[in-house]
């Protein structure tokens, strides 16, 4: 066996042992009671995003967050439209890349990867091309940690008559969002990240009355996002094809916990309390944040290498020995590395993270 170590990172993250062992069962997934699950996950998270099921209907798909992204991107665009991306790290850069697999009409608002996309981008952009019928962006931009501000953006957009999709995979659950508020059509996230379940299934909140008004758009079979929803209102929560079963339980577990915690407001609370006692520790020890504060998210945090010989591998190697591992940098500009603080991480953790960080600088001095 491995040595064991707490996950640094944005998804998969650490869960609790009563979520890892709410898996220790075979299920089988026609059976009523497995169903049941199901849509009670699909109620939770309407309550999550703060929206009603008059309006608003939840929709898993399996596998990663991605194909939830794709099945909303390959599903809900028909071929006349067009779609304008926000993007400012590559979880909007994927975007632009699914839209030119289903060969769908996209213009690209490029963003530098340090600075959020802005209302007035957005709006410059839509009025250059007064032909976009759809917008995407994300949320948390994970690749750097900074949090774009939908809510500037996305009221406003819908405004204009265009529908709205929303990545919000590593924020939805952690901070919280007013789907109906913001008027987003489209929000997507999955189990792995603020709701603290393990990987296998992405979920759709979706504005029932567009949704609907795209069967038979979908670009795909598995990734139809109207097929799946239609099966699962048919059926009473059951998925159209084999279902991530031992997921399924975990993440209905997740949620328990979720509330149990004191729901979305409390979990922020300690997300933003970790990510403030982070700053500050790396600080004291020589590493600068990469964003500045006004658009930190309290998801995971970019830090600048503290010299031009900064051995990323022999810090991250001793820091795993520590317990800990931590994310590479995934922007092209400047050498970063990553470190989240989501999951089953608290204020202890943090504090025995920055002794190991401190113990390891030292030693390398
Ligand atoms: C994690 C993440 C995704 C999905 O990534 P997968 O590896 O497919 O789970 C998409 N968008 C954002 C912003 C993310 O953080």
């Amino acid at each position: 066996m491995e040595n064991e170590y707490l996950l640094l990172t944005p998804g998969p993250l650490t869960t609790s042992k009563t979520v890892k062992k709410a898996m220790e069962m075979d299920y089988c997934t026609w059976d009523d009671e497995y169903k049941e699950i199901t849509q009670s996950i699909r109620r939770s998270l309407l309550r999550i995003a703060q929206v009603t099921p008059n309006e608003y209907t939840a929709v898993p798909i399996q596998g990663s967050g991605t194909y939830g992204v794709e099945s909303v991107i390959s599903s809900v665009i028909p071929e006349h439209c067009k779609l304008l991306i926000a993007m400012n790290g590559a979880y909007g850069e994927r975007i632009s890349e699914m839209a030119d697999v289903y060969g769908i009409n996209h213009v690209d608002l490029k963003v530098d990867e340090q600075q959020p996309v802005t209302a007035d981008l957005v709006k410059a952009e839509l009025e250059a091309h007064p032909d976009i019928t759809h917008f995407a962006m994300i949320h948390c931009e994970t690749t750097t940690g900074i949090l774009n501000p939908i809510e500037e953006i996305i009221p406003w957009v819908k405004s204009q008559g265009v529908s709205t999709i929303v990545d919000a995979m590593s924020s939805f659950g952690g901070i919280p969002i007013d789907v109906k508020k913001l008027d987003i059509d489209y929000l997507i996230s999955s189990t792995n990240k603020c709701i603290q379940g393990v990987p296998g299934f992405a979920f759709v909140i979706a504005r029932k009355s567009q949704l609907e008004a795209s069967k038979g758009e979908a670009r795909t079979l598995s990734l139809d996002l109207y097929g799946q929803y239609a099966e699962m209102e048919k059926n009473h929560g059951k998925w159209r094809f084999t279902s991530p079963t031992h997921v399924v339980h975990a993440f209905a577990q997740a949620l328990t916990e979720l509330e149990i915690e004191g729901g979305v407001d409390k979990r922020y609370q300690r997300y933003s309390e970790n990510q403030q006692q982070l700053t500050k520790g790396m600080a004291e020890l020589g590493f600068k944040q990469l964003i500045s504060d006004e658009w930190q998210s309290p998801i995971i945090t970019s830090f600048r290498y503290p010299s031009d010989d900064f051995d990323f591998h022999a810090f991250y190697q001793k820091l795993k020995k520590a317990g800990f591992v931590i994310y590479p940098g995934k922007i092209s500009m400047v050498p970063t590395f990553r470190i989240g603080n989501i999951g089953e991480v608290y204020h202890q953790n943090i504090s025995e993270l920055l002794d190991a960080i401190a113990n390891i600088t030292t030693k390398a001095r």
